[in-house]
This record gives C-alpha cells, sequence and structure tokens, in this order.
C-alpha cells in the first residue's frame, strides 16, 4: 500500500491529531455552533458529522441527509475547520464531493462488506481525497486490511485507519470492545499508516471517554476521534456518548502525552501486547466458569428430580485429586489450584443447594 503521511495531507493539523463534531448533524445552527465551540477551545483540527446515518434498527434518526451538506460547506468557508462525514454508497461520495467536504471516513459496518467497499474505491477512482477507515464491526484484520487496499488501490494515498472497537459477545464495560492488540498489530504491518482511535463509539458513555483517550496516547496513536455535542442529552443519535466541546477540551487537556520517541514505545507495544493475551485468556476464563455453571445448575435440577443431595463427598475428593494431578504435570502450585477449586466447588453446591431445596 502507499500511503501518504499524515505531514503531507493539505490541513493544519496538530498531534495527536483531534477530530470532533456531532455523532449527526441535526440543525443548521447546531453544525455552526459546535463547530465554533470547538474551534474557539481550540478543540478540533477537523469537524466531524454524519449526514448519514447508519442505525441498527430502522426508525431511528437515519441522518438529515443532503441538506446537511452546505451546513458543512459553511464550516469550512465561515469557521475554518475542514470537514469530514461518512460515505456508504457511491450517491454519498458523489453528493460529498460536490459539497467540497475535506475527508470521508467509511463506517465500520461498511468495512464489513467487501461489495460496499469496492462500490465507494470505484466511485473514488482518481479522486485525491483522504480516506478514513473504520475497523469493522467483527473482529476481523483482514477485513479492515482489505477496506484499505481496496481503496489504495482506487489510487487513494491519504488513507487513515479509525479504531472504533468491535462488537462483542463477552459481557463488557464497553459498546465496543477496544480489544487493542487488534489495532497494535494494524500499527506493526503498516508502519506508516497513520492510526487514529475513537474513543466515543468504544465507549457508549461518556464517562469512559477519557480512559480510552488516554489508553490511545499511551499507544502512540495518531489522534483522536471524539463525539461532541452541545446538549448530549438532546443529541438524535448516540447521545449517551458525546461529550460538550467544554467537556472535551477538558479531556484534552487533562491527558498525559507521551511523545514518540519516548525511549520505552516497544517496551509499551510489547507490554499492551502481552496484556491483551492476559485480557483475552481471562475472558475466557470467565467465558468457561459461566459454562460450568450452566452445566452445575443442570445436573442441580436432576439430583433434584432423582431426589440425590448436593453435597456428594467422594466426587468433590476424586475432582480435587485429579485436578491437583493435572496442575502439578502443568507446574502450577499446589495451594493456588487447590483454592480456586475450593472456591468453584462452594459455588456449585451454593447454586445447587438452592435448586435442591426450592420449594
Ligand atoms: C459514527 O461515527 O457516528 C458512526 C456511525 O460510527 P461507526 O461506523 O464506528 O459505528
Ligand atoms: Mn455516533
Amino acid at each position: 500500500m502507499e500511503i501518504s503521511p499524515l505531514k503531507n495531507w493539505p490541513f493544519k493539523l496538530g498531534r495527536p491529531l483531534i477530530i470532533s463534531g456531532p455523532c449527526s448533524a441535526e440543525s443548521e445552527v447546531q453544525v455552526l455552533e459546535t463547530a465554533r465551540e470547538l474551534k474557539g477551545r481550540e478543540a478540533a483540527h477537523i469537524f466531524r458529522a454524519g449526514i448519514w446515518k447508519p442505525r441498527t434498527r430502522p426508525n431511528s434518526f437515519e441522518g438529515v441527509g443532503e441538506k446537511g451538506l452546505p451546513w458543512l460547506l459553511r464550516v469550512k468557508k465561515e469557521i475554518g475547520l475542514p470537514t469530514c462525514t461518512e460515505v456508504a454508497n457511491a450517491s454519498h461520495v458523489e453528493l460529498a464531493l460536490k459539497h467540497e467536504v475535506d475527508i470521508l471516513w467509511i463506517g465500520a459496518r461498511t468495512t464489513t462488506s467487501p461489495f460496499a467497499v469496492q462500490e465507494l474505491a470505484s466511485a473514488l477512482k482518481g479522486v485525491d481525497i483522504p480516506v478514513m477507515v473504520k475497523n469493522p464491526i467483527s473482529v476481523d484484520i483482514a477485513l479492515w486490511i482489505g477496506a484499505l487496499e481496496r481503496f489504495s488501490g482506487a489510487g487513494i494515498s491519504k488513507l487513515m485507519a479509525v479504531h472504533r472497537g468491535f462488537s462483542t459477545t463477552l459481557d463488557s464495560r464497553f459498546r465496543n470492545g477496544p480489544n487493542w492488540k487488534i489495532p497494535i498489530e494494524l500499527k506493526l504491518r503498516f508502519p506508516e499508516l497513520p492510526i487514529i482511535c475513537d474513543p466515543s463509539h468504544i465507549a457508549g458513555k461518556r464517562e469512559l471517554i477519557k480512559e480510552i483517550c488516554q489508553r490511545a496516547m499511551d499507544l502512540d496513536f495518531d489522534g483522536l476521534m471524539i463525539e461532541s455535542h452541545l446538549d448530549p442529552k438532546s443529541a438524535l443519535s448516540d447521545k449517551s456518548q458525546q461529550v460538550t466541546p467544554e467537556n472535551l477540551a477538558q479531556i484534552l487537556h487533562d491527558l498525559s502525552y507521551k511523545t514518540e520517541f519516548s525511549p520505552d514505545k516497544d517496551f509499551g507495544l510489547e507490554l499492551e501486547t502481552l496484556r491483551e493475551k492476559i485480557d483475552h485468556i481471562d475472558y475466557e476464563l470467565l467465558e468457561n466458569l459461566k459454562v460450568r455453571m450452566e452445566i452445575v445448575k443442570i445436573i442441580g435440577e436432576s439430583k433434584r428430580k432423582m431426589k440425590i443431595t448436593a453435597l456428594q463427598k467422594n466426587r468433590i475428593e476424586f475432582l480435587l485429586k485429579q485436578r491437583m494431578e493435572k496442575a502439578g504435570e502443568l507446574g502450577l502450585s499446589d495451594s493456588f489450584i487447590r483454592d480456586i477449586f475450593g472456591h468453584i466447588h462452594a459455588e456449585s453446591l451454593k447454586s445447587q443447594t438452592e435448586i435442591i431445596s426450592r420449594i
């Protein structure tokens, strides 16, 4: 992939690059006032606003559509912030270009579909415009790279990746699990590719935004895309995750910025990769525990039917003996494994007792 570094982009950008604006353009006043606030507080280099909104369910606000594009043009001309918006089909591309949108972004749902990505890439053939590609909603780095390659193949060299988290089946504090090892892998495979983090869609709630921004800065991301709204509670989309321009300025002020050439950068990345592995293993442990408890309950129901006691001393003795042998083979400490299985067994017994004694 031929990639133009950020310094060759035709805008005045800082590091970290900050993109902000509402999830959705809602009205001309909202768009212009938000942009003015952001500019006044020096809280954005680029203004974002969704014009066409991909909504998971129909009958939600699907964006103002074409009529919002002249609002973005006013932001650019009157306030002096370059603009960006999401495009999901060739007609969006045509309209966005007609209204001089500076940067296009490809949404997470679109990146998931190679047909849609190819349609967009073909519509952009011969056009020199920067394109930001959000990660696909599924944890699939190949789809993300594939989409970047399709734009590269269409002659787009000002490319950027946006990490916005992945749909997750795991119980998580986040709306979209960050799965940091995926953007880190992308960074390692394409060191020239600028990559920014979208903490808003990872977090799903504004309280978590700062923590995710800090993590992205610590991982040497090139920038942040953060949704902002003058009155987040009344936003027509993503109201729980938007922050006011004032909050945003405070968050940006409070972050601790690491320099690109910190001597510990490699160490930091390595540590992060290892911690990602540990996070993953812990989630697996938790998922396995959940399945184990479900089976325990099924056994509990059978014991109840057959009028068998919850506690069967032989079984626990046998189980512990077997687990301890295996632990010994694996080089795990006796007391550690005995403790863990002691807790697991106690919880299983408690759950079965509740089932068996139900009246
Ligand atoms: C957005 O940026 O408002 C958006 C819809 O993002 P994503 O494609 O990441 O869900
Ligand atoms: Mn949004």
